[in-house]
Order: C-alpha cells, then structure tokens, then sequence
C-alpha cells in the first residue's frame, strides 16, 4: 500500500452553502467535509454562478486560467479556490455561462453543462501542488459528460491514466436530454463512433446521463431501495436497461445529513432550543410556529408540515386529493414550498384559516422552525431517490408519513403497533386514500397514546442519518477503484454533540457480517398495515381531537407471530434492496449501513477492510484492475471485454497487497472555519405569495374532484409498481384496489387550479 492520501475530485452544479436548489447542494455541501475526516483529500468543483454570495466570492483567490475547447468554440475557464472546513473549493469561472440569476432553466443548459464536464475534466491538470486526482466523482447530468471526455479526450495522458470515474444519480428524472446536433456542435464527438453510439438515446436525441452510466467506472446512486428501482421500466426513466447491464458496477449509498446544522440542541433559527432528553423546548416550537403561520394555538391538533419543492414527484396530486379529509378531521397542515402546485395550496390555506396554511417560498430559516415545530412531516413521494427532509424531520421529532418508496423505504421505518417500534407512519401504493389512512394512524396516536408517540419520537431521534456512515461507504468503493490506497480511518473526530437517550432503535456498534445469500424470501408483512384501518370517520371527527378516543385499530396477527415474521424480515433486508424493512429494531439508515443490500459496499473500513474488498471487489469489474481480494476474476474480464467504453478505461493492472493497514493517518483536522449560518444563504428565493383573495380561491374550489384524475391514474399504476418491489404491499394492497380506484375516479367536473409562479417555474425546471 502507498502512503498517498485518497485524492478525490467531487464535481456537481451545487454545492450548500453557495448554491443550493434542493437535495444535491446539500450532499455536495455535505459529504466533501465526512470524506476528508474519513482521510480522504478533496477538491468539489462547482461553476462560479452570479448567486453566488459575495461573503465567498471576495475571498476567492484565482488560481489558474486556461481554455477549454468545445466543439469549434474556446472558452475561457479560471480557477477560483477558497478552503473551507479542510475542503478546496475550486469555482469553474466563465461570466457568460454562469454569470446568471439562478442556476438551472436556461435555453443553453446543455452547452452551459457541457462547458463545466469539459472544464473539469481539463482542471485536473491544474490542481493545486501536491494534488493527483484518483477518483473524479461526478453527479447528476450536469457532470455527465465529464467521464465521456475524459476517456476520449484526455485518456492518453499520463496523468489521466489513473483516473477512476464514479458517477452519482441523485435523480435519474432530469438527465440532461438534448437534440443531437450538440454531438458535433458543441460536444465535437460526432466523429467518434463510440462516443456518439453511447450518448444516443433515440434517431434525434443524445443523453448526457446515459453517456456517463456507460463511461464511468462505477455508479452510485443514493439509496439501496432507489439503486434497485432504477433498474425497473417503472422508476428508470428508460435508462434501466443499461443499469441492468451495469448493475455490476451499481452501488446503493444512502446520504446523510449535516447533523450540525440541522440539530435541534443547538439550532439558532428555531424558537427553543430541545433534544431527546428535554423535549419541553418543542412544544413552545409548536405553539410559536402556529402563531406564526395563523393556525390555531393549541396543543390538541396534531401539526403536519411539509416542506418541499410543489411538484407531481414530492406526491402533490396524493395531497390535494386527500386534503379535505385530513383538514376537516382536525390535523392542521401548513406547507412550504414553490412548483406547480402553489394555486391548490393556497385554495385549502384559504378554505381553512386556522387549520391550514402555505408558504409559497424557499425559506431556509422558516424551513428549520417548520422541522422544529410540527408533529408529523408529510412526504409521499411517487419516487424518491433518497430524501433529506423526512431525516432532518426526525433529527428535529417530526414523525415522517411516507410512501415506501426509494430512500424514504430506506429511512423511515413504519410504526409497529405491537412493539412500539418504527419511527414513522407508511404507506405502499400512490394512492390517495392510503395516505390518508397514514396520516391519521399517525394522528390517532397522537390523540390517543402519548406514550407510544413519544417512544416513536425518541426512536427517530435517535436514528443516525450522520455522514460518517455514507463517507465510509463511498471511500471503501474509491478503495475498491485504487485498492494500493491505503484508507484506513484516522481517528474518529467527528463527534455527535447531543446526547442521546438509548432507545430501542439506537444503532448497534458493529457491523455483523453479512449471512449468506438467499436468493427468494418473502419480506414479513406489514402488520398494522394488514389492519384495516378503523372507521375513519369516526376517528377522523374533529371532537377526537377534543376526546380522546379508544384505540381503534384492530390487532390482526398476534404478536408472537409478528415477531417471528419481524425476525425473517430484518434478515431479508439485508439481502434484497426491495424486501421490506418492516420490523426494524433499529432506524433502516443504520441496518443499510450494517447490512448492505446487494450491490452495497461493506461499511467498516478499518475493522474489515478485507471483507470490504472481497465483497465490492466484483463492482470494479468496469476496470482492468485485479485486486487479489476478488474471487470475481473470470467475471470481470468477461465484463470489461463486452464494454467497449470501459475497456478503455484503465489498462493499470494493480495488485492489491493483503499487507494490514498502515498505522492510522494523522486526525483529520476539526473543522471549525467560517461555516455560514444558513445553507440557502444564496439560493434563489422565490418571492412570497400574498393570499388569494377568497373570492378567488370560492372559484377554485373543486381542487379535490380535479386532482382525483390524477390519482386515479396513479392508484392504476400503483398497483403494477409496487407488484414487483413489494411483493407485501402488493399482497396488503390487492383487496383494496379496487375500493381505492372507485373513490378516486370521482368525476372531475374542472381542472386543477394552477398557477404558476415565475419563480416557481425556474426552481422547477432549473435541474432539466
Ligand atoms: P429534493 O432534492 O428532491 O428537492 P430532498 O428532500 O432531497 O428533496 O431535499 C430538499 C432540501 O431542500 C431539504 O433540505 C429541504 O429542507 C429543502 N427545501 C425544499 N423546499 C424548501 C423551501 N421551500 N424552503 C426551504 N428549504 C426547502
């Protein structure tokens, strides 16, 4: 082993605090900081936008200038660094591609992206002393071609010749599509046949997305249960098929989240400080926030919020279907957020002064004193890769109702009612009602049994959703690119500052290794789900908030037997990314960390980094590297030799040594810079909405009988999609279907209404 550092270049198009539109500014502003406490050495690189503020920009210092070629073009790039928390920001200036209002959304985003993959893959000769890129880890469309280029552009260079590519799907729905007269315009690769067979997705169209799922030598995307969706024709966006045939290289890694930032304990935008061993400081969160928006101050009505981009994937056509029902049966709901979806929000706020209220903004200091004081945090997505906001949700004790689906799967697991474990409220299909039916297993606790609500809240505090988990998982897949680069982990230095009360999902300090594979095993079902709910009028009548009611919620399996199926389930999980989590004895983030499904990466570098090897070590096959470690020789030439992208990727044949470790690094330095107090201190803010007038809203009344188009459709497809991934959700679902199809196909007698703001529209469309 060598003694040099993992050196990692991590590209994106946002990175917090800087420029942040959602979840990827967060983990690029997030995951650069636990992979150099976990040893690594990194640069992010990032396109200097015009948002970006000056408190930055007047401390960046221009370290190199150079052109980068672009079909007949030559466009200037320079190199901005600035150092925060160890981390080497290096800022890809061009004023006439970034220097813009807001990031994403423009005519020319193809070429604009085009330009910064370009520009990144010609800077790595331009890396400050000292600095030789091992890995280039690209995400999202925006950095997708820099793999492409990389491999037919820059390969013959010495210095390219080590560089591995790791590609990072945050979101497979936007992949950067474009007509494919740009191959030869702006990509100057139509003369390559490679490149333009593999960037081609139809006789008119190339993709920037599928270029990189091709080139790059190994593939993340951010959660087990989105890695194995996204090989599905339902989730995949039609680029499943060439994830199936790189599923090989196809890893599921679950993101974090920055736990100082968003840590109730210490948080200054919230009303009162709290934490799981005083929780007093929440309920003076609540009543605050319930002044604050104009609802009713009182403790009794159980809070849901939401805090989201307004748009079909965050589950909005679920929410205003069901709205009517949650809101008249006495659960207030306040929601923040922009998209396609304002117009029917403010239509209920105004429909429901006191009970329901919207934000139409992005508020990062509102969004935090939402997190803080509301009781439940809603997010039934129709697919989510990870999510950030259902962790931050429960760091903050909002207990999340989400859709299994993706990373919510992954994180949140559902309330069990004959153990008192979970640490949310789920649903399986894209269905309306169900949601509903979630909300209000939610709410009924609320009302009825305080001391399960707040065992539930004190197991969602204390899931850990930290990055040190994530970090350790990416650097084992770097490892397994360069296996002669010793990682082990320097002394851990990252602490958690609150203490946390041990609860029954506390994580488990080691890693079990994981037990030989079962190819089929039916996941345990669900047990309250397998309930059918209790009447829901009854139990949705806005006195059940006055009076307590008796639990409803009939107990169908004894709970001897749903312990025994609890006990096939957690050890299912482990093995299959699809089979449900549904008995967790701890927080799911932690079993994928203890267990990784499939295609994961074993998570404990330091303690077994030999493990580690073996088990990732037939991802690497893109590569030509052999590592002893692999017992998947044979499959890996066999894998290389079909690619005629990857074939070119490395002809490096590297042994990895079994020598033990080198004696840890040196501790990575504490990380005490100037880390702003907001992370959406330049996001683009949308400006506030005033109210509708209520005539106005009178007129758009039918938002429900609108919307229930939309969900009969998706109650259709719901069934098919959640057929194959759950074969338990299928089986629950089965006999409602056709119930749940007939009270969503009520007539719609007018459409939604809608109306979208400008703001709105750019934040929406800014990531195409
Ligand atoms: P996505 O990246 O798909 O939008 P995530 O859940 O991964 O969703 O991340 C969303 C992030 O953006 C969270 O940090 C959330 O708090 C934040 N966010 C979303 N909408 C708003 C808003 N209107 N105001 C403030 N923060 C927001």
């Amino acid at each position: 082993m060598s003694d040099k550092k993992m050196q990692v270049v991590f590209a994106s198009a946002e990175a917090a605090p800087f420029v942040k539109t959602g979840g990827l500014g967060d983990v690029a502003g997030s995951l650069p900081r636990a992979l150099v406490a976990a040893g690594a050495d990194v640069i992010v690189m990032v396109p200097k936008y015009g948002t970006i503020a000056s408190e930055y920009t007047d401390r960046m210092e221009h370290v190199a200038d150079f052109y980068v070629s672009l079909g007949w073009r030559n466009e200037y790039c320079g190199l901005e660094r600035l150092v925060i928390d160890g981390v080497t920001y290096l800022f890809i200036d061009n004023e006439r591609y970034f220097k813009r209002d807001y990031p994403y959304g423009f005519f020319d985003d193809g070429e604009r992206f085009a330009f910064f993959s370009k520009a990144v893959t010609e800077s790595l000769q331009h890396l400050p002393e000292g600095f030789q890129c091992d890995v280039l880890h690209c995400n999202d469309w925006h950095t997708a071609l820099a793999p492409v280029f990389l491999r037919e552009f820059y390969q013959g260079l010495p210095l390219y010749e080590r560089v591995k590519t790791v590609f990072s799907i945050h979101n497979i729905a936007f992949q950067g599509q474009y007509a494919d007269t740009i191959l030869n315009d702006i990509l100057g690769m139509a003369h390559i046949p490679n490149a333009a067979r593999q960037l081609r997705c139809d006789e008119r169209s190339i993709n920037y997305m599928q270029g990189a799922l091709d080139y790059s030598d190994a593939i993340t995307t951010v959660s087990p249960s989105y890695a194995w969706e996204i090989q599905t024709p339902e989730y995949g966006e039609g680029l499943d098929g060439i994830l199936r045939r790189r599923s090989n290289v196809l890893s599921g890694i679950l993101n974090g989240i920055d736990t100082d930032a968003w840590n109730p304990a210490t948080d200054p935008m919230i009303h009162a400080n709290y934490s799981a061993a005083d929780m007093s400081g929440k309920k003076a969160c609540k009543a605050a926030l319930q002044e604050e928006l104009g609802l009713e101050v009182r403790d009794d009505r159980p809070l849901m919020v939401m805090v989201t981009r307004l748009t079909r994937q965050k589950g909005m056509d679920l929410v205003t279907y069901a709205l009517d029902r949650i809101l008249s049966g006495g659960v207030q709901v306040a929601v923040l957020g922009t998209g396609d979806y304002e117009e029917p929000m403010r239509y209920f706020a105004n429909k429901y002064p006191g009970t329901c209220a919207a934000r139409i903004t992005f508020d990062n200091a509102l969004s935090h004193r939402m997190y803080a004081g509301a009781d439940m945090f809603l997010m039934p997505s129709l697919f989510e890769p990870c999510g950030l906001s259902q962790m931050i949700a429960m760091r903050y004790g909002t207990l999340p109702v989400v859709r299994e689906t993706g990373g919510l799967r992954d994180t949140v697991a559902p309330y069990n009612q004959f153990t008192g474990e979970g640490t949310g409220f789920t649903f399986a299909n894209f269905n309306g009602d169900e949601m509903g039916d979630a909300v209000f297993r939610g709410a009924r606790l609320y009302w009825d049994d305080h001391a399960a609500w707040d065992q539930l809240v004190q197991n969602a505090m204390a899931a850990d959703f930290s990055w040190v988990r994530s970090a350790d998982e990416y650097m084992n897949l770097y490892h397994n690119l360069h296996p002669e680069i010793d990682i082990t982990k320097p002394e851990p230095v990252v602490a958690e500052p609150e203490p946390a009360e041990p609860t029954a999902v506390e994580a488990e300090p080691a890693a079990p290794a994981p037990e030989p594979a079962v190819t089929e095993a039916e996941p345990a079902p669900k047990t309250e789900q397998a309930a059918e709910p209790a009447d829901d009028a009854k139990a949705e009548a806005p006195a059940k908030a006055e009076e307590p009611a008796p639990k409803t919620e009939p107990a169908t399996e004894p709970a001897k037997k749903t312990a025994a199926k609890k006990a096939t389930a957690s050890k299912t999980a482990a093995k299959k990314p699809a089979a449900r989590k549904t008995a967790a004895t701890k927080s799911t983030a932690t079993k994928a960390a203890e267990k990784p499904a499939a295609k994961a990466t074993a998570t404990k570098p330091a303690a077994s980094k030999a493990a580690a090897t073996k088990t990732t070590a037939a991802k690497a096959t893109a590569t030509k590297t052999t590592t002893k470690a692999t017992a998947s020789k044979a499959t890996a030439a066999k894998t290389t030799a079909k690619k005629p992208s990857t074939a070119s990727a490395t002809k490096t044949a590297t042994k990895s040594t079994a020598t033990k470790a080198a004696p840890a690094k040196a501790a990575a330095t504490k990380t005490t810079a100037d880390k702003p107090a907001t992370a959406a201190a330049t996001a683009p803010k949308a400006t506030s909405a005033k109210t509708a007038p209520k005539a106005a809203a009178a007129k758009t009344a039918p938002a429900k009988a609108s919307t229930s188009k939309a969900a009969t459709s998706s109650a259709a497809k719901a069934t098919v999609k959640s057929a194959a991934p759950k074969a338990t959700a299928a089986k629950a679902a089965a006999p409602k279907a056709a119930a749940q199809d007939s009270s969503a196909t009520t007539p719609a007698d007018k459409p939604a209404p809608k109306a979208k703001s400008v703001s709105a529209a750019k934040r929406t469309t800014r990531k195409r």
